[in-house]
């Protein structure tokens, strides 16, 4: 029996995420086999595609549809970034690159915390906010937002997760998101949120899609 090719792409280069995505779809989508049929932007050989809109759902639909149009596969990608109220939404769509270089998670969060030291517990509101999308090659476009509201710490807290997860304690939480397993994460996440509100229409074009011949090597 042949081994069954890729259906899906996640268009993301981000270790964290990929690993929160594949997690979020598995046993979700009866015979879609999370391991082998759903493949990353990388390994699909598809470049980087520069997130040139100022939205996190423009971005997360232009990452969608490149990968789309590149391999022939319905291709899922998300944005996401902290919105911090004291700074007026900021880092937002700079979540990544907020210390300069793109993907220096630490050095993003050092710069973070240097600039909010002088601000009070009652001030340091914040929100992870996701926008995730579903682009089929030449066809439908639907994109999904999640929201995680929470309170910044002024130093880091716990070993999991990525990104900005050891400063944002949840609203209704004591530990931070590093702090939490991947499960309890994903369950109130904002990335949760906007795949789950994504995965009808994964399903729905997953299950027409059984002789789509895509363009993967
Ligand atoms: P993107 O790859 O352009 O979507 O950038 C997302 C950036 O926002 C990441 O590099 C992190 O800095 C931050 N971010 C997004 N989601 C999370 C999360 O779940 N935890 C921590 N940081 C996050």
């Amino acid at each position: 029996m042949s081994t069954p090719g890729p259906r899906l792409v996640l268009a993301t280069r981000n270790a964290g995420k990929l690993k929160e995505l594949r997690e979020l779809l598995r046993g979700r989508i009866e015979g879609l086999d999370v391991d082998t049929q759903v493949i990353d932007a990388e390994a699909a050989g598809v470049p980087d595609v520069p997130e040139t809109g100022v939205t996190f759902e423009e971005n997360s639909l232009l990452k969608a549809r490149a990968v789309a149009e590149a391999t022939g596969l319905p291709a899922i990608a998300d944005d996401s970034g902290l919105a911090v109220d004291v700074l007026g939404g900021a880092p937002g769509i700079f979540s990544a690159r907020w210390s300069g270089a793109h993907g220096n998670d630490q050095a993003n969060l050092d710069l973070l915390l240097a600039q909010l030291a002088d601000i009070g517990s009652e001030h340091r509101g914040a929100a992870f906010i996701c926008a995730a999308a579903l682009a089929v090659p030449g066809g439908e476009e639907v994109v999904e937002r999640g929201e995680l509201r929470g309170a910044l710490l002024t130093a880091p807290r716990g070993t999991g997760g990525f990104g900005y997860d050891p400063i944002l304690q949840p609203a209704g939480e004591t530990r931070s998101c590093a702090e939490l397993t991947g499960a309890e994460k994903n369950a109130i996440s904002h990335r949760g949120q906007a795949f789950r509100a994504l995965l009808p229409a994964v399903i729905r074009v997953l299950d027409g899609s059984a002789g789509a011949e895509p363009r993967v090597n």
